[in-house]
This record gives C-alpha cells, sequence and structure tokens, in this order.
C-alpha cells in the first residue's frame, strides 16, 4: 500500500504547484512510473480520490504512463527490453545475469494541467 504515501506526495507537489500559478482547478496530473516501481494506478487513482478531497485537486484526473524495464548486459552489451511478470533480469542475447538495470524504477509528476 505504498501508493498512498506516494500519492500524497503526489497531491502537496500538484498542489503546490498549482497555487504558485495561481490556479483555481487542477484539471489533471500526468505520472510517469517505471514497470518496477510497483505502482498499481488503479489504487493509486483511489488513494488520490479520497485524500484529494475538499481540495483544488478533488476533481483531477490522474493518468499514468508505466515505462518498460531495460538492462544491459555487463558481458555483451546488448541491452534487453524485460517484459516477463516477474521480471527476470537476464540478457536476452547471451543469457547472461550479470546486467545493469537501466530504467523500470522511475517515478516523477511529468505535468500537471491547471486552470
Ligand atoms: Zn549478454
Amino acid at each position: 500500500m505504498h501508493e498512498l504515501s506516494i500519492m500524497e506526495n503526489v497531491l502537496d507537489i500538484s498542489v503546490d504547484y498549482a497555487e504558485k500559478n495561481h490556479a483555481s482547478k487542477i484539471v489533471q496530473i500526468n505520472i510517469t512510473s517505471g514497470a518496477l516501481s510497483n505502482i498499481i494506478p488503479k489504487w493509486a487513482q483511489l488513494f488520490f480520490r479520497m485524500i484529494s478531497k475538499d481540495t483544488i485537486a478533488e476533481e483531477a484526473s490522474v493518468e499514468f504512463e508505466i515505462l518498460p524495464v531495460f538492462v544491459k548486459c555487463r558481458e555483451c552489451e546488448n541491452i534487453s527490453k524485460i517484459e516477463s511478470d516477474p521480471p527476470s533480469f537476464v540478457c536476452k542475447d547471451c543469457g547472461s545475469d550479470a546486467v545493469t538495470l537501466l530504467s523500470g524504477r522511475e517515478f516523477q509528476i511529468k505535468s500537471i494541467e491547471i486552470i
């Protein structure tokens, strides 16, 4: 249930941003999240709905873009996209598990739409 604390952060940042820009309402919040960050958008949206009540973000929709996981092999330098769930971190080219995570853990607010 770590979505709750994450969404509290998102709400704080969004309200802060909206107030600084003298907005009356937050319309939409766009979030990019790595596939490994374990965010379940459905839960995140539900929590957001709950905690944003009586704030200017009350009616905001929260959209998630899930970013894929990429690893780079330390043996052959090949870059693999990991699509299995649960993820298995092996090089698709040579099968080595000596791989470095390139992306998949990120979580950020991409944009906030206000009026
Ligand atoms: Zn390899």
